[in-house]
């Protein structure tokens, strides 16, 4: 019952990549609720059904709030942290002993991404272990995304975005932001940006296999499952051949535009209209259209990332930009712009890799240190030198969202010490020796760190906690920490980041001991809108958050002109000739010539896609009554002319077969999807501690994916998770 006394705290949304403004209401250290912020200049008052159902989330009672063991029965005890974490590090020191760095890993979850302390402390430890095994769920999202940006720009982690705010003409690729809220570019009123693009007279083209909402909203051209890539060297094809590229900005921005010159003329509308189901005429008018705009912007998310050539679709993405001459200017596809300039200072000194080192399983390169989250399995059970034994997971659920999920779970049975900090037991910490209680987003400060630069109006926010953590939970960074001191270790005594001891220890003795916080405002003042320590009069500091809790814009327009600043090659200019994209494009060929140009399997005819929904965040906030409402059930949706041929009516369940699994799985009948297309929602099938979310039901469409390491998207080891082969069966 509230005491009467309560509260209210400025914060920001930490779910999704918008960061929407949000008021919490607090009585006596416990959420009372949660509601949007009218006064944030970004969400001006917008939050989403999650943002607001995430009190139920803070106070369920479902939630891990004390260390758990694993018992000899198999079922989970309650331990002081002090015997977790005691246990922990000596496990994993005889684990790094005996084996080295090779043999420890970890999981991200994509909620850690939102946590700069959580990113950064883990990623620190894991780098004084020396680990080898680091595994995020990028390889289910952007991993691609950021291969394309290293082979364009020489830089991974420079993802331009659309300069929604000015463009005349929106071109989406497997996006769909009306339900996502918008991924690699944070505009947290994206649905009234999309409409004020066309209230302004312009246009937004989805390119989509689904009629999704966003495309409903606005215009559509419906793509079979996988063929971004020819529909894209299309595109290009048309702008090459009808004269409409950009000579003058290609010569300045670019070099080697030779290779997509002769690859698109390959590809001419009537050469891929079987495999893309776009007619001719509908992609040279789209071609000409987007070359005609004053200015214009190809965008592409997870759709055009997780198909079995999703490097190549990205980095044609951000091409078709450039030859139209709409790369680096108002209006077009813009360079991102960090407040906090981690990442640049990553790109700086050498560490925002790729391919500096490969995985012992499928020979994968590193993105950024990153590997292939679908080799996790075979690392774990692949005897000899290098063997993962031991495996941290901070705030995720591979066995949920990495493809062969069986395989997983089996493997995970093999390791010899499996810890997870998390806020739940789920379907993959429920295998676990110990589950560690995390922090919620409103039980931790935080700054902005990833997602923020890819901004069309730079924004600063920064907040504090508004709760005490509930129970025992504690910051991951701490957790890392203590367990590394019980190790007998210190982040910088040995590895990579020795060189930081000495000075941190002189910090230390003056009692300035190295933390998060620390670390991040005195990037905050060094970086491009900081303070210089005093020398810029206005700049950020540590005290900007106290002066602005709401945050504050930077800028009214990202910036433009800068791409020779960005680009990290050794002339400045964007490089289109790279030797994996013409590897690929070769075997783009090599695929089209061998499978007669429809690309379909006939014993598994149908194509299999994902789908987002609006009150799903992946697998993690299916334990909410509010989201559940309804009662909410996992859908598949499934064609008309498609269910009528396996004589399943609306409602009713279908087998979807691959070549590695099945599933069973209800069926909404809906033309949003064409025939031949089933979309399922991703991020169902729950058996673990979450009762509500277990009631739901529903399966895991991971089951049907491939985690062999020929099935790995190429050059970013992307899952293919859009265009499995699959067929409908009648559940017998
Ligand atoms: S759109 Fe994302 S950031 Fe905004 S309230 Fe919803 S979940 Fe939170």
């Amino acid at each position: 019952m509230p005491t009467g006394s309560s509260t209210t705290a400025v914060t920001y949304c930490r779910i999704c990549e918008p960061l929407c403004g949000l008021i919490a209401t607090v009585d006596d250290g416990r959420l009372v609720s949660l509601r949007p912020d009218p006064e944030h200049p970004l969400s001006k008052g917008n939050a989403c059904p999650k943002g607001i159902a995430f009190t139920e989330i803070q106070n369920d009672p479902e939630r891990v709030l004390h260390p758990l063991r694993r018992t000899a029965d198999g079922d989970f005890e309650q331990v002081s942290w002090d015997v977790a974490l005691s246990d922990i590090a000596a496990r994993l020191k005889k684990i790094w002993d005996e084996d080295g760095g090779a043999a420890v890993g970890h999981y991200l979850g994509n909620p850690s991404a939102f946590s700069y302390s959580a990113a950064l402390w883990s990623g620190m430890f894991l780098k004084r272990l020396g680990s080898v095994h680091q595994y995020t769920t990028g390889s289910q999202d952007i991993n691609s995304r950021f291969v394309a940006s290293k082979l364009l720009y020489g830089a991974a982690t420079q993802v331009p975005f659309p300069d929604l705010p000015r463009t005349d003409f929106l071109l989406m690729l497997g996006a769909n932001p009306l339900v996502s809220h918008g991924s690699a570019v944070r505009a947290p009123r994206i649905k009234h940006e999309l409409s004020a693009i066309t209230a302004r007279g312009g246009r937004v083209v989805v390119i989509d296999p689904r009629r999704t909402e966003t495309a409903r909203a606005h215009e559509h051209v419906r793509v079979r499952p996988d063929s971004d890539a020819w529909l894209l060297l299309s595109l290009l094809h048309v702008v090459f051949a009808e004269g409409l590229d950009d000579r003058a900005a290609i010569e300045r921005q670019s070099t080697g535009v030779d290779l997509i010159r002769r690859a698109a003329a390959a590809y001419p509308p009537e050469e891929t209209a079987a495999r893309t189901g776009v007619d001719a005429e509908v992609v040279r008018q789209l071609a000409r259209d987007f070359a005609a705009a004053p200015t214009a912007t190809a965008y592409g998310r997870t759709g055009a990332c997780l198909g079995r050539h999703g490097t190549l679709v990205s980095f044609l993405i951000d091409v078709f930009s450039l030859v139209t001459g709409n790369l680096d200017k108002p209006g077009g596809t813009v360079f991102s712009q960090a407040v906090i300039p981690l990442e640049d200072i990553g790109e700086r000194s050498g560490a925002m890799t790729y391919g500096a080192t490969r995985s012992r399983v499928g020979d994968f390169p590193d993105i950024m240190g990153i590997f292939p989250s679908g080799i996790m399995a075979e690392e774990i059970t692949t005897p000899g030198a290098g063997r993962l034994r031991a495996l941290i997971v901070t705030a995720g659920n591979p066995v949920l969202t990495v493809p062969d999920s069986d395989r997983l779970v089996a493997a995970l049975q093999e390791l010899d010490l499996l810890v997870s900090l998390d806020l739940y037991v789920n379907e993959t910490n429920k295998h676990a020796d110990y589950v560690l209680p995390a922090v919620t987003f409103l039980e931790r400060e935080d700054f902005p760190f990833a997602f923020t630069a890819a901004s069309p109006r730079p924004f600063f926010q920064a907040t504090e906690a508004v709760l005490k953590p509930y129970g025992e939970a504690r910051p991951e960074w701490e957790v890392f920490e203590e367990l590394m001191h019980r190790m007998g270790m210190a982040m910088t005594s040995g590895g990579p980041l020795a060189r930081l001891n000495r000075p941190l220890l002189a910090l230390e003795r003056r009692g300035l001991r190295l933390t998060p916080r620390r670390l991040m405002v005195t990037l905050l003042r060094a970086g491009p809108f900081g303070d210089r320590f005093g020398l810029r009069r206005g700049g950020l500091n540590g005290k900007t958050a106290t002066k602005h809790p709401h945050g504050m814009v930077l800028a009214e327009h990202a910036r433009t002109g800068i791409l020779s600043d960005v680009v990290r090659l050794p002339d400045h200019k964007v490089r289109l000739d790279p030797d994996e994209i013409a590897d690929e494009l070769a075997r783009l060929g090599d695929r089209h010539r061998a499978d007669g140009g429809d690309g379909l399997d006939p014993a598994y005819p149908m194509l299999l896609i994902g789908l987002r929904e609006i009150r799903s965040q992946n697998s993690w906030m299916h334990n909410s009554p509010t989201l559940m409402k309804g009662p909410r059930r996992q859908s598949a949706r499934v064609h008309p002319d498609d269910a009528a041929e396996v004589g399943v009516a609306d409602g009713g369940a279908v087998r979807i077969v691959s070549r590695h699994g099945a599933i069973e799985v209800a069926i909404t009948i809906t033309d949003e999807v064409g025939p031949g297309t089933v979309a399922v929602p991703h991020g169902w099938g729950h058996h673990g501690g979450w009762r509500l979310a277990n009631a739901s039901g529903g399966t895991n469409v991971n089951r049907l994916t491939s985690s062999d390491t020929a099935d790995l998207e190429i050059l970013a080891g992307m899952t293919l998770l859009n265009g499995v082969a699959v067929r409908l069966e009648a559940c017998s």
